[in-house]
């Protein structure tokens, strides 16, 4: 991921520039291949939102560097950060089919590749492979067993074994890095302030730096530390409100009285309906921090069935507050639990309630419906209202 650069308009991925934060194994093996050149088709394979594409950019940047090092000042590079090197093309899905067709494949790869270089001697190709069906990859292939030598073709997939095990003979392989808490915090706290779209990363900054350790610590949890994940979650939605609303959620369902949970829940979930699968994301991670409370009493009472009551030292203890995902709220997760006593098969069963609630709306299931009996099946699940 980068720092320093811009986002596209159109993709709104993060690209470009001279600083790149993480990846730090991959830069220096593409600095290798910038000598070596190992082959004239790669593959750079990663979650959505890893940085695959902005990886691939800084590379094509120093491909195509008159001194070869991304310099940043050159002709080719000042071209570069313009989004206007003639010698560097972003392949991208059609917005309505989600695919790069067939045809665009022949005219404007196979076909175009074949043209000299315009700046300096290479023309760089970034593709979106996760856009190519088997039809456009087979109609790829051709050029990959016999590319000019200027051509440098970087496949961009989530994994390679989507890609026909002809194209993978042909690629050399490179797998984005995990980044660490601490990169993903840098990066959405550095976002690109120039460019075109200065406001929207202003206010992912902002946004991020609103967010308390707690709710950074879910969204890093819930994305596998993925900052192209995190941004679109943090900008397009009403994030805190989700949040807010979720922990509210939580506290009725243990606490509150039958008419706030259908009347009130079921409203914020209408509300914030299009951001379900967040909110059930949210109800997960409670449910996962509620767990531990119940583990760590159902093991201390296995414990002490075996020793004398007094004997209080070999109790387990509780968890620490790294252990949790919402460490600021353990005091009143812990108040809660103590109130109902849930047990690890109980919230075990909550947990697959909240899937099979996802998967029936997913199918078409009725909206109100579904959340109702879900907020009645997870309190009888949660509180002692079965047994009375
Ligand atoms: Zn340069």
């Amino acid at each position: 991921m980068i720092a320093g650069g811009g986002i596209t308009a159109e993709s709104g991925s993060l690209v470009l520039a001279t600083r790149m934060i993480g990846q730090a194994g991959n830069l220096a093996r593409l600095r290798q291949w910038r000598d070596s050149m190992p082959g004239n088709s790669y593959i750079f394979a990663g979650a959505k939102g890893s940085g695959r594409r902005s990886l691939a950019r800084v590379w094509a940047q120093q491909l195509l560097c008159e001194d070869g090092t991304g310099c940043g000042r050159c002709r080719s590079c000042r071209l570069h950060y313009r989004f206007s090197h003639p010698d560097c093309t972003v392949f991208e899905a059609d917005p309505d089919s989600s695919l790069i067709p067939v045809a665009r494949v022949r005219s404007e790869i196979s076909g175009d590749i074949l043209t000299l270089p315009t700046v300096g001697e290479r023309r760089v190709f970034i593709i979106d492979a996760d856009a190519l069906n088997e039809a456009g990859q087979n109609a790829l292939l051709k050029t990959l067993e016999e590319p000019p030598v200027w051509a440098v073709i970087i496949l961009i997939v989530t994994v390679p074994e989507r890609l026909l095990p002809t194209i993978r003979s042909r690629c050399v392989l490179l797998r984005m890095e995990p980044y660490t808490a601490a990169e993903v915090e840098a990066i959405v706290a550095t976002l690109p302030t120039e460019g075109g779209t200065k406001e929207r990363a202003t206010d992912t900054t902002q946004l991020w730096r609103r967010l308390d350790a707690g709710q950074r610590k879910f969204l890093l949890n819930l994305t596998d530390n993925s900052p192209g994940q995190i941004i679109p979650l943090i900008t397009d939605g009403d994030f805190g409100a989700i949040y807010n609303g979720t922990r509210d959620v939580f506290r009725t369902l243990l606490t509150g009285g039958l008419t706030d949970l259908l009347v009130d829940c079921a409203a914020f979930f209408k509300e914030q309906r299009d951001s379900l699968s967040l909110i059930f994301q949210l109800l997960a991670a409670r449910l996962r921090d509620f767990m531990l409370f119940a583990a760590v009493a159902e093991r201390t009472a296995s414990e002490e069935q075996g020793m004398p009551a007094a004997d209080t030292a070999a109790r387990t203890p509780l968890p620490a507050d790294k252990d949790f995902i919402f460490a600021r709220e353990r005091d009143e997760m812990q108040r809660l639990w103590e109130k109902q006593r849930s047990s690890t098969l109980r919230i075990g069963r909550a947990l697959s309630l909240l899937n099979k609630a996802e998967t029936a709306i997913a199918n078409n299931a009725g909206f109100d419906i579904a959340i109702s009996n879900l907020l009645l099946q997870l309190r009888k699940e949660l509180t002692n209202a079965h047994s009375g």
